[in-house]
């Protein structure tokens, strides 16, 4: 018996992964994991094909999804686990990012054009490398870089970013925004549970001390490439606060090529306590 795995975070063809739905299952299955979870930015859309498929190879799949969130202007990633997939205020809530999306990419292309960079929205479409017959991807900054590209005017996906669409730069849109607050709500709504994604990532002490202040359910302790002893910090915040311990690697595929599916996980434990606590929401 392989040792229990689960990883809770990483992205497929409906967000900004390069692998479909499909190839992240395989790729679950040929990492040994025991269960899994596909948190796409702001869709659930991948379930539909990777429930079947997850089930057919054994691996206990969690609903997941990463939302954009935004707090005091910057810009925080929360994860959602263990709501039913088709609850009407998780696909809701989904729909409206759609739309966010929708504006702040068409206005992101306007601020292109301003500096010399002539991308149509069927361009950007287009430059998308695997086609989906699906609507509900969420198509963002990581597609307009690949554009950028495709069209030569950037050399890397890196450059877009640190030129152009990066935080602070010049073409950056926010676009229309959800609260922390009310995406936590969502989430409760749904009777799933919400997380801190990343806090390895956030750089700035205050929004994460605001964060901490926040109605949330656990934290994503083990993330990424991070080595044991910068966990340490995060898994004594989540056990001081009762909170639910997560892990996931934050797969993309081919787009982040050191975050292999598997690299971070979370074992049995904090796993059950994770079901334990859905089980409590949805007597
Ligand atoms: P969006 O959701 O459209 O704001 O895009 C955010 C996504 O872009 C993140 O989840 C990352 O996957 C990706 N991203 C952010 N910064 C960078 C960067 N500097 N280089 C490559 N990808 C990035
Ligand atoms: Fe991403
Ligand atoms: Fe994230
Ligand atoms: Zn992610």
């Amino acid at each position: 018996m392989n040792e229990f795995r689960a990883d809770l975070h990483c992205h497929t063809t409906s967000s900004d992964g390069s692998e479909t739905p499909e190839e992240v299952i395989r790729l679950a299955k040929e990492s040994g994991l025991s269960a899994l979870s596909i948190t796409d930015h702001d869709t659930i859309d991948a379930y539909t094909t990777a429930i079947p498929l997850a089930q057919e190879a054994g691996i206990t799949l969690l609903p997941g999804v990463e939302f954009s969130t935004v707090l005091n202007q910057k810009s925080v990633h929360l994860l959602g686990y263990g709501f039913q997939v088709h609850d009407e205020a998780i696909k809701n809530l989904c729909l409206k990012h759609a739309e966010r999306r929708r504006n702040r990419n068409l206005a992101v292309l306007e601020l292109l054009k301003k500096h010399g960079m002539f991308i149509t929205y069927e361009e950007l479409i287009e430059a998308i490398p695997v086609k989906l017959a699906s609507t509900g991807r969420s198509i963002g900054r990581p597609h307009i870089a690949f554009a950028m590209m495709n069209k030569g005017y950037v050399s890397s996906i890196q450059e877009a970013f640190g030129k152009y669409l990066g935080d602070e730069c010049s073409c950056f849109v926010q676009g229309n925004s959800f609260t922390v607050d009310e995406t936590i709500d969502t989430i409760h709504q749904a009777k799933g549970v919400a997380v801190i994604a990343h806090p390895h990532l956030i750089k700035n002490t205050a929004l994460l001390n605001e964060l901490l202040k926040k109605d949330f359910d656990g934290m994503e302790c083990y993330y990424g490439n991070f080595p044991a002893h910068v966990q340490t910090r995060w898994l004594k915040i989540a056990k001081h606060r009762n909170w639910l311990i997560t892990g996931g690697s934050d797969f993309h595929g081919k787009a982040k090529p050191n975050l292999t599916l598997g690299r971070s996980w979370i074992g049995q434990e904090h796993f059950q306590a994770l079901l334990e606590r859905l089980k409590t929401n949805n007597p």
